[in-house]
């Protein structure tokens, strides 16, 4: 089993084999929820995940995604897509993460012009988004900030 947790350990988890995935993300969302330069993601199945402790608390990230995180120290824990059978896992999280190598960049179009790292690994950037689709990412708070707003 590889186990991962949080780091107050208020939550944990384990997986019993290696994720199907990893790679690092450089998109903007990723950054800000990690606090980091950039995440490395662990994809594994939803289900094989096995959690203990408190469950993690949620944010919804984006209108297709949400983020896991320990409700009592904050730390990061991964992010979901909406209808995906897969979870990724923040490797960062996990106690011993060495073996998992990223194999990809993704986001690679946001990635910091320093973050001088995997410059042999294939790069992809983030599908593109419609001007709708943008605009719709925008939090309501702030949609209803835009001036001609209609109120
Ligand atoms: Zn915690
Ligand atoms: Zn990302």
């Amino acid at each position: 089993m590889l186990h991962g947790r949080c780091s107050c350990g208020e939550v944990s988890f384990a997986i019993d084999s290696l994720p199907r995935d990893v790679h690092y993300c450089h998109c903007s969302m990723c950054r800000r929820a990690t606090g980091s330069a950039f995440a490395v993601l662990a994809w594994c199945d939803t289900a094989k995940v096995t959690w203990f402790g408190a469950p993690a608390s949620e944010f919804r990230s984006s209108n297709k995604a949400v983020r896991g995180f320990c409700g009592a120290c904050g730390s990061p824990l991964y992010m979901k897509y909406d209808d995906d059978a897969e979870i990724g896992l923040y490797v960062g999280a996990f106690d011993e993460p060495k073996s998992f190598i990223p194999t990809h960049h993704y986001g690679a179009e946001n990635r910091l012009l320093w973050v001088d790292i995997g410059a042999s690994l294939p790069s992809e950037e983030c599908e593109r988004k419609s001007l709708v689709q943008v605009l719709t990412d925008i939090p309501a708070t702030i949609q209803n900030a835009l001036p001609g707003k209609a109120r």
